[in-house]
């Protein structure tokens, strides 16, 4: 079995955009490539992307403009905000933190940005070109991902059967059509889907975008198989651990330990398939890079 290790392939990815941008420094007089990041609210969850993004940025020597505005910002600041920053010649992508608190229209916000500086891909404008398969299609960071780390391990995609689990905008459907654009035959499954095995098991290639732990278990797939599993799932360790309260260091109730996994039981699948991805350490990584490779791009085309 191969893993599809997205550490691996996120600090190879690191180094490459580092060399690059030293080498176009050298070359002219760009200003640093910066991303803009517009945090709504404050998720702890949104807090903890966002310090991976800014470590790798400073792993490969970007920039990060952190835009923070509170819950009750009215759509009309944001977008005024946006088209400053789409302005700006020291800012090269642009991307809203997600989610963001209901009430706000958050496809007329995105679609505020620049689609030049969309390096989330997630403008109205960029999926009408992935659909279109327009060269000038800025790929989705987590969708650029999943592909970089299926053609890293030379597994072909061309001519296969793919199943993609998860019909989201911000996954499932960029993933789908991007998969499309590389001849792959594709179904797209979903919480509607009936008997769901008997979809994943004709894949050769199947990605999971559920966000449901342990969706996918041996009776789902066949020998041979090559599995991403994109999902993020929080489930409880079997110990707990003991908060201790800032105050006269006294124990608080007894919290669960949460451990990260996938929509994929990794154990019981393990030895069946040929390649699979791990939570963590599989597609989550390779979005944060994939992140910076299209800023790195766009960044080159504004110069
Ligand atoms: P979403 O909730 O918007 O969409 C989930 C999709 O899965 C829906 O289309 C739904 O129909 C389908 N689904 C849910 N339960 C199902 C079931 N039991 N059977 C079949 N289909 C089912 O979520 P999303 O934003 O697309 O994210 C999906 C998962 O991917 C989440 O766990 C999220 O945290 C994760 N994610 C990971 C990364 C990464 O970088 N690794 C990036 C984005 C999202």
């Amino acid at each position: 079995m191969i893993l599809l290790d997205g550490k691996k392939l996120r600090d190879l990815t690191a180094s490459r955009l580092k060399d690059e941008i030293v080498e176009c420094l050298a070359e002219s007089a760009a200003p640093i490539p910066q991303l803009a990041i517009i945090q709504i609210g404050d998720l702890a969850e949104s807090n903890s992307y966002i310090t991976q993004k800014k470590l790798f940025a400073e792993k490969i020597g970007a920039k990060v403009l952190h835009k923070i505005h509170p819950n009750k910002v009215s759509e009309g600041d944001l977008i005024t905000e946006i088209e400053k920053l789409n302005k700006d010649k020291k800012v090269h992508g642009i991307i809203v933190q997600l989610p963001i608190p209901e009430g706000l229209d958050k496809q007329k916000i995105i679609d505020a940005i620049e689609p030049t500086k969309d390096v989330d891909g997630l403008t109205a404008i960029n999926v009408k070109r992935l659909s279109a398969n327009d060269k000038q299609a800025i790929v989705p960071a987590t969708v650029l991902g999943v592909i970089s780390l299926l053609e890293h391990y030379e597994i072909p995609i061309e001519g296969k059967k793919v199943v993609v689990v998860g019909r989201s905008m911000l996954v499932g459907k960029p993933l789908a059509l991007a998969l499309l654009n590389k001849n792959a035959t594709v179904t797209i499954c979903h919480r509607h889907t009936q008997n769901l095995e008997e979809h994943t098991q004709q894949a050769d290639i199947l990605i999971v975008a559920a966000g449901c732990a342990n969706l996918i278990t041996k009776d789902h797939i066949k020998e041979g198989q090559v599995i991403v599993d994109i999902g993020i799932n929080f489930v409880d360790k079997e110990n707990t651990v003991q908060k201790i309260s800032p105050i006269g260091n006294k124990p608080e109730n007894e919290i669960p330990k949460k451990r990260m996994v996938g929509d994929v039981d990794f154990e019981a699948v393990k030895d069946i398939v040929s390649a699979i991805s791990p939570v963590p350490g599989g597609a989550g990584p390779m979005t944060v890079a994939s992140l910076f490779h299209n800023l790195v791009e766009t960044w080159k085309m504004q110069w």
